[in-house]
């Protein structure tokens, strides 16, 4: 389900994939037909309950809420959610049935579902749910836990479900301690307080966190200390970090370290006077001490930023006539998203790198080669706009970070994002800036293998800031800003250099986009769309900007996007239905689409037919003059067999 299959039982696409909720993991998109059957299984929970409790620990499982579970279902027929409810519920009493047979003392309910914005017809799906779930509950407690934002559409219902303990976010949820404040938190229920973030790298302050338990339990609640969301989302340990000195690491808590803050935020919060303890004093010095992350060149620059350099002229339709004629596309030019397969050799040629085992000039020599037999290969086949590859990259934003100052970077602090594919985010320390050209050379080399137009590969600044750990003492709209001034020296040295088109990737522009509609401007797009125009405002008229996002789920911020004022954009679409397209005409979309024609999360081979009629119903949405043709997003997670089949094929 999860690669899609093709052999001799036949030829499936895989599921879907979506981000998990702000977040830049992935989950299966659950599939339902119509005549689905729901039914309990738990084998899986209870095997590994019971694995524990062999070795004397009381675990608590813990599941994904019913409620959530029916908001993201797919359903491929002509069934909705409600008409699954009972079923689902059903599975659900059946599970704490049994866990009130196994005697679990808790378990807990996952609904992040809450923290997004619901209409009447949500709460009340969420109160048949929970008051069927819970009309004999037993002995065994039901934890709702709630996480990434504050639940601020059902907190007075919820505080009067009979659910023995409420998890909240505190570190997320900004309206979390004024729901508190106005509508208080029951006696005889428990307040999972969500206090050390799960989502960054920082330490923990100590005195803002034990100010807001001492309020909460003046209030008479009684409080556990909790993580703010699951720890999948930041590294494992620090332990292993043996490169970044203690003046950096003294800092960071990733996931081991984040359990030791909540043990200690634990036993200061039981003692009258922790002020005084060690520990305390120790936490409180780090954060009143002056961190060396600071760049006065940087803070002048960006405040000399104005307001004409978010635009650029002439406007978008104008350009687009010029670039036609100026670079000589075919209609429906043909191009990839800029990575090829990252093969074991290339892998094995950066970590020889890395070790000191080759000289720099072997380094490079090996990755020339490899651009040259790429460029020779795109040309073999005929694509019309070529790329470079990415060979020299490990990820496209870490190897930004690396190159960037204000950036720290780390051994082992891996983060899943899918399957078995993880991300090494980079720490965002201080001020950023770059210092010196970062692709200019790999992309100068490539073009010149070409007579055809080579397109340099950046990642834009909302992406690089969305994949890194953020600060936390200046805002992330300044962040983005100094990023985005740093790419558009970048983007301005590669247009001197000769490149005529600028592919500068937003992967991850969509999934930070606040969960709730009301944030959407104010906390987010207001400032990251301009972040993108300034990197390219500066370049000249006959420079082809293009972009490229990860899924297409922007139909409800289609102005947004065609006002990063692009002149392409291409994006995933093969796993979705197209309904996007309809949107984009709609919209009176400007900038020219290339709408993935084939899936690369996995390693199905499309067919030719398939391809076809995917554009031929683009076409019937599309204007001609702006459809581009490309797959879905970059190679590099491929093997070479399927891509060379794949890219063939078209
Ligand atoms: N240019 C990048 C690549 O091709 C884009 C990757 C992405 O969108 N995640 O790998
Ligand atoms: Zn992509």
């Amino acid at each position: 389900m999860a690669r899609g299959y093709q052999g001799e039982s036949g030829d499936v696409k895989a599921l879907a994939m979506k981000k998990w909720f702000n977040t830049n993991y992935h989950y299966i998109v659950p599939e339902i037909e119509d005549d689905t059957k729901i039914t309990l299984n738990a084998d899986k929970l209870f095997h590994e309950y019971f694995e524990a409790k062999r070795l004397g620990i009381e675990t608590k499982p813990v599941v994904i809420g019913a409620f959530t579970m029916l908001k993201l279902i797919r359903y491929t027929g002509k069934k909705t959610a409600g008409d699954f409810a009972e079923a689902i519920i059903r599975a659900y009493q059946e599970l704490l049935a049994k866990c009130n047979e196994e005697q679990v003392e808790w378990l807990q309910f996952d609904e992040p579902s809450l923290v997004k914005d619901l209409g009447a017809e949500d709460i009340e799906l969420f109160h048949r749910i929970y008051d069927n779930i819970l009309s004999d509950a037993g002995k065994c407690r039901v934890l709702l836990q709630t996480y990434f934002g504050d639940v601020r559409d059902i907190y007075a219902d919820l505080i009067r479900m009979p659910f023995a303990a409420i998890g909240l976010d505190f570190i997320e949820g900004r309206q979390t301690c004024e729901l508190i404040e106005k509508f208080g938190f029951p006696q005889d229920k428990i307040l999972f307080a969500g206090l050390v973030n799960g989502k960054n790298i920082w330490r923990n302050h100590y005195e803002k966190t034990l100010g807001t338990v001492a309020d909460l339990k003046k209030k008479g609640i009684s409080v556990v200390l909790s993580t703010s969301c699951s720890l999948l989302h930041v590294p494992y340990t620090l332990k292993h970090e043996t490169k970044l000195s203690q003046e950096f690491t003294s800092y960071f808590a990733f996931a081991e370290e984040k359990l030791a803050e909540l043990k200690e935020l634990g036993q200061l919060a039981d003692q009258d006077n922790y002020q005084e303890s060690e520990v305390y004093q120790k936490n409180k010095a780090l954060f009143a001490g002056e961190r060396d992350c600071h760049n006065e060149e940087v803070t002048k620059r960006l405040s000399g930023v104005i307001e004409k350099d978010y635009i650029r002229l002439p406007k978008r339709s104008e350009r687009q006539a010029l670039q036609k004629k100026e670079l000589k596309l075919p209609e429906f030019p043909t191009t990839t998203i800029g990575s090829f397969p990252q093969t074991k050799d290339v892998k094995a040629n950066r970590s020889a790198f890395r070790r000191g085992e080759i000289s720099k000039e072997e380094y490079v020599a090996f990755n020339k080669k490899k651009i040259a037999d790429c460029v020779k290969w795109q040309e073999e086949i005929g694509l019309d706009v070529l790329v470079h590859g990415e060979y020299e990259r490990n990820d496209m934003v870490e190897y930004f970070g690396e190159a960037l100052g204000g950036f720290l970077f780390t051994e082992k602090a891996w983060v899943q994002s899918y399957g078995t594919r993880c991300v090494k985010p980079p720490i965002i320390w201080g001020d950023v800036y770059r210092d010196k050209p970062i692709t200019v050379e790999w992309s100068v080399y490539a073009q010149s293998q070409t007579d055809k137009i080579m397109k340099g590969m950046l990642t834009g600044p909302v992406t690089i800031l969305n994949w890194s750990f953020p600060r936390e003492d200046i805002s992330i709209k300044e962040s983005i800003s100094q990023i985005a001034l740093a790419i558009r020296d970048e983007v301005l040295d590669l247009e001197a250099n000769g490149i005529r088109m600028i592919q500068i990737d937003e992967a991850a522009l969509r999934e930070k986009l606040p969960l709730r509609r009301s944030d959407w401007y104010d906390e987010y797009l207001d400032f990251a769309i301009p972040a993108f125009r300034l990197t390219h405002s500066g370049v000249k008229a006959d420079t082809q900007i293009h972009t490229h996002m990860c899924y297409s789920e922007f139909t409800d911020i289609i102005p947004a996007i065609d006002d990063m004022d692009a002149d392409v954009i291409t994006f995933e679409a093969s796993r979705s239905d197209l309904q996007i397209l309809d949107a984009l005409r709609e919209n009176h979309f400007e900038t020219e689409v290339g709408p993935g024609v084939y899936d690369i999360h996995s390693p199905r081979v499309p067919s030719v037919e398939e391809m076809v009629q995917a554009l031929r119903l683009m076409l019937t949405k599309i204007e001609p003059e702006k459809l581009w043709v490309n797959p879905d997003c970059g190679l590099k997670t491929r093997g070479v067999p399927e891509t060379d089949a794949s890219l063939e094929t078209w």
